[in-house]
């Protein structure tokens, strides 16, 4: 049974034989379909969109206040603290790029990062240095010491949940170890969120990004929160109105955050979007969600684990649990007809390819890239089942 219902979890899609079979999607991590209160919300908020923050008018007043109201559901979503600051964004990598420009200093990264939590800190004015994650997480935690204890890091800017492994370091170390020397923390919480809940206050963490079409909304909203005194004296992401306090021929006077990183009308009905969705979330009984991924990973990450020939990316020999992805590789196999294959003969969505991550697919040897099943609210066992059916007919070559 789906953990929550989703829009289109009945669509049925074409096989090469001319079948119709229910699409098993396990393409989540990369976007995940929209929930059904999503779609509903968003119905709802269609006939009032206006002009957010613009005048007085009754449809803009309605506008500005659901636009405001998502932001303070947005916040609440990852636990913002009461001088958080919540800036709605495009999705993580609009996010990541925001903040780069905004950081008083040197950023450090892992290699194990998507590029989005890599490429754009080196356009921060402090500069960028990227450790390499070591085979355990002692050994990784150590080499980030090696660096924070040399020279002044203003960022830690770490993953919460790796987009090919799933895998995550701990949280609390990661937090105190920075906070020891005096760096601040950031989370990518792209892939983290849509499977874990994340308190900046409870955990100390001081930013924390995300997208909504990861989180089971549609495209083009996501959001940075965190600590504001950068954010509120930083160059505005865009320049334009709704930025400003006062223009002059030649002068502006750029008001403070959010609104400082939010130039141009804003994306009303991604916002509530986004905000719905994150509701949906907070929503679940915590042991209900852990329930569902538990049981459907075990039975993928095992089923996969049986198949003779087959790899299964891990950076860390000892990290915790990780989200429900799972990343593997078959000898001597395509991962794109791979794909191919498991979508036109048995009606499934994976991803294959590179993932964004370079770098973690070089150090793991497999720059010709990888086959990654991930699961979310909306997976069943007989999905499940199926990819593995469609995994076994590739390996034993029973097509
Ligand atoms: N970070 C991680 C871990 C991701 O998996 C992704 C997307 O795959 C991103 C960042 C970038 O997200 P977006 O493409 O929504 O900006």
């Amino acid at each position: 049974m789906p953990l929550l219902p989703l829009v289109g979890a009945e669509l049925e899609i074409p096989l090469l034989d001319g079948r119709l079979v229910r699409h098993a999607n396990f393409d989540g991590a990369a976007s995940a379909p929209s929930l059904t209160a999503v779609a509903e919300q968003v119905t709802a908020a269609l006939p009032w969109y206006a002009s957010v923050h613009r005048g007085s008018g009754y449809s803009s007043q309605v506008s500005t206040a659901l636009y405001e109201r998502a932001r303070r559901d947005v916040g609440q979503f990852v636990g913002a603290r009461s001088d958080d600051v919540t800036i709605f964004v495009r999705n993580t990598t609009d996010a990541v790029n925001l903040l780069a420009s905004a950081v008083p200093g040197r950023v450090l990264t892992l290699d194990v990062e998507h590029h989005a939590n890599l490429l754009p800190w080196d356009r921060s004015p402090g500069g960028h240095e990227i450790v390499q994650a070591r085979p355990t997480v002692g050994g990784t935690l150590a080499a980030l010491e090696g660096v924070l204890s040399a020279r002044p890091i203003a960022l830690l800017a770490i993953t919460g949940a790796s987009n090919v492994t799933g895998e995550s370091l701990p949280l609390p170390a990661i937090v105190e170890l920075a906070h020891r020397y005096g760096c601040r923390v950031f989370v990518d919480g792209a892939q983290l969120l849509a499977h874990r809940r994340l308190s900046l206050e409870a955990s100390g963490v001081d930013y924390v990004a995300f997208s909504g079409h990861k989180l089971y909304a549609p495209f083009g909203s996501g959001a940075l929160v965190g600590r504001r005194d950068w954010l509120d004296v930083s160059e505005p992401h865009l320049a334009g109105g709704g930025a400003v306090r006062q223009v002059t021929t030649g002068s502006v006077e750029w008001t403070t955050a959010p609104a400082r990183h939010e130039a141009g009308t804003p994306n009303l009905i991604g916002a509530t979007a986004l905000a719905t969705a994150a509701a949906e979330l907070s929503a679940l009984p915590e042991d209900a969600w852990r329930e569902h991924e538990n049981r459907l990973h075990r039975r993928l990450a095992e089923g996969v684990a049986a198949l003779p020939g087959i790899d299964v990316a891990r950076v860390w020999s000892d990290s915790a649990a990780p989200i429900g992805v799972v990343t593997f590789r078959l000898a001597g196999t395509d991962p794109a007809l791979l794909a191919a294959f498991l979508a036109a003969e048995h009606g499934v969505s994976v991803r294959d390819g590179r993932f964004c991550a370079h770098p973690l697919l070089d150090r793991l040897g497999w720059g010709e890239g990888a086959v990654r099943a991930s699961i979310g609210v909306g997976t069943t066992e007989e999905d499940v089942d199926r990819l593995l059916a469609g995994l076994t007919a590739w390996v034993t070559g029973d097509r």
